[in-house]
């Protein structure tokens, strides 16, 4: 296996601040999600800077075609990740495309994002995919904030709202996260800072995740969007007492540019997704999930 301290000079995501030399490619193949983030803003877009948005979704197999083409652009890749434009965990392509590229560039180090709520049960199969870097978004363990955060979520099928949705989310994410350290994967934890709502919580999330066993926690500001559209952005003066108080249990990955689900190459370089797929609209020639 190779030494946790040669895969987090590696990921440019699992280091404190990014460093501009590694790459690493999001391969946008989970067209779905099992939750309802109340920020969440995902779709098919050529320029909207932000999580969850890609230029088009790929089947695993166009997957591995891009794969071959952006080693060609960017040799400097190190990593290659899912992380939207839906949860990779909510539906099967996501695996099964890393498990294709594990067996055509096993030099890569296998990446995902994920809500967390498919992640015990998906633990045989993201071990098969020899996956070894997992982030895991948590919001809030208190189910009354985290209601404010999320909808609800997808369970078997059924919607499953309000605080038994987010008391199941966070019992999913802690059995996940215990799950994942106990086959030594290594864990960052996202928190996106939503002012008004978690900013007092920021401390707790940290502290109960390095107990589970995380190593890193990013804490993300607040794109206002979808139901929380009224909210402002967190000010840098909020970002940093957030950051500071995450501080105190895990360290903090600093520098995070809230990537698209297709970004290609190193954070904050050049960006080869134009180059990949094209500048056409992606209404025309993709119909989403
Ligand atoms: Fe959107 Fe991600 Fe939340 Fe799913 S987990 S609703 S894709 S922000
Ligand atoms: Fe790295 Fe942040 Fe971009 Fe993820 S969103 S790839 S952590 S810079």
């Amino acid at each position: 296996m190779e030494p946790i301290l040669d895969i987090l000079e590696k990921h440019p995501c699992f280091s404190q601040s990014c460093p501009t030399a590694n790459g690493r490619i999001h391969l946008p193949v989970a067209p779905r999600c099992n939750i309802f983030c109340r920020f969440c803003s995902r779709g098919l877009s050529t320029d909207v800077k932000r999580p969850g948005n890609a230029q088009r979704l790929l089947t695993p197999e166009r997957a591995l075609d891009v794969m071959d083409m952006a080693l060609t652009l960017c040799p400097e890749l190190q990593v290659v990740g899912v992380a939207g434009p839906g949860d990779p965990l909510a539906g099967p392509e996501a695996l099964d495309t890393l498990i294709m590229i594990k067996e055509r560039y096993p030099q890569l180090i296998g990446c995902l994002a994920t809500n967390g709520l498919a992640l015990a049960e998906s633990m045989d199969k993201i071990l098969f995919a020899g996956i070894k870097t997992l982030t895991v978004t948590i919001n809030a363990l208190d189910p009354v904030i985290l209601a404010a955060l999320n909808l609800g979520i997808l369970e078997n099928g059924h919607f499953l709202g309000g605080l038994e949705g987010a008391q199941r989310l966070i019992a999913a994410q802690e059995e996940g996260v215990r799950l994942a350290q106990e086959n030594d994967l290594i864990i960052k934890i996202n928190t996106v800072l939503t002012p008004g709502i978690n900013d007092g919580h920021i401390e707790k999330i940290a502290q109960a995740a390095q107990k589970w066993g995380a190593r890193l926690i990013n804490v993300i500001p607040l794109i206002p969007a979808h139901d929380l559209a009224h909210l402002s952005e967190p000010t840098p003066e909020e970002l940093a007492a957030a950051v500071t108080a995450a501080e105190k249990h895990l360290s903090v990955k600093r520098d995070c540019r809230r990537c698209r689900a297709d970004a290609c190459g190193a954070p904050g370089g050049v960006d080869y997704a134009r180059q990949l797929y094209g500048d056409r609209d992606p209404q025309e020639t993709f119909s989403h999930g």
